[in-house]
């Protein structure tokens, strides 16, 4: 490969959901750096954000902060594909007879977004609804994720139940009425089990993103089960595999 390789990756977002209708973004192939940044101390989130960050060479003034979550996962995926291998493997647990299998998919083409999602008519916010109310949802952006982040580490008093947090975010009105954080903290924290679990299917419904999740075989004996394995976008994501 020429030492100035780039590739472009066309965002899920189809141009609707940034500044000046932003398709694409060009990258470079990961090097030494970003292998000193996955052995570092940071977390997770912000390993990825820096290899973004690295890796983009244009546009040039594009803040990796306003990207998508959805996005973002799918831009590392072609990142991992192009600097490592387009095969990842990886071990998970069968939950029927508890032997580990090998799964192996190729990226970012296994790990495709939902197809029942209507990508050309992506909207943000997007409305819908649950327990005979309508929400409007905003999708997540690395700044929120980083944010709610850096309150978990440095204010525990602040610290919110994961669900709740993760759920308020997103909420950006009710029946029309817009809702600040605060205000969607305390809705969703008095909502009952059922009601916060079919806002969450709603949600799900609607969302676009590559899936994490993907279904595997148990290959063992006569097992056989077909059940549900997420891809984590940790360490071992960047770990090359054989295959
Ligand atoms: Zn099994």
């Amino acid at each position: 490969m020429a030492e100035g390789y780039t590739y472009k990756v066309p965002l899920l977002s189809k141009g609707k959901l940034y500044d000046g209708g932003l398709k694409e973004l060009e990258f470079r192939k990961m090097k030494i750096p970003e292998r000193v940044i996955l052995s570092s101390a940071k977390s997770p989130l912000q390993k990825l954000r820096a290899i973004l960050k690295n890796c983009l060479v244009s546009p040039v003034s594009f803040d990796i902060d306003s990207l998508l979550l959805p996005d973002a996962a799918w831009c590392i995926m072609h990142i991992r594909a192009e600097s490592i291998s387009p095969q990842f493997t990886w071990n998970a647990q069968c939950p029927h007879c508890g032997q580990i299998n090998k799964v192996s998919k190729t990226l970012p083409n296994d790990l495709i977004i939902k197809d029942d999602i209507d990508l050309d008519n992506i909207v943000e916010p997007f409305e819908v609804e649950a327990n005979g109310n309508k929400y409007g949802i905003k999708f997540l952006r690395m700044s929120s994720q980083i944010a709610s982040e850096r309150n978990r580490n440095t204010n525990p008093q602040l610290q919110e139940d994961e669900l709740v947090t993760v759920l308020a975010m997103r909420l950006d009105s009710i029946n029309g009425d817009h809702i600040n954080y605060r205000e969607a903290i305390k809705h969703i924290k008095e909502m009952d089990y059922m009601p916060s679990m079919n806002l969450t299917d709603a949600i799900e419904k609607q969302d676009f993103g590559s899936d994490l999740e993907v279904m595997a075989t148990c290959e063992y004996g006569t097992c056989g089960l077909e059940f549900k394995t997420t891809v984590a976008m940790g360490a071992e994501f960047f770990r090359p595999t054989e295959g």
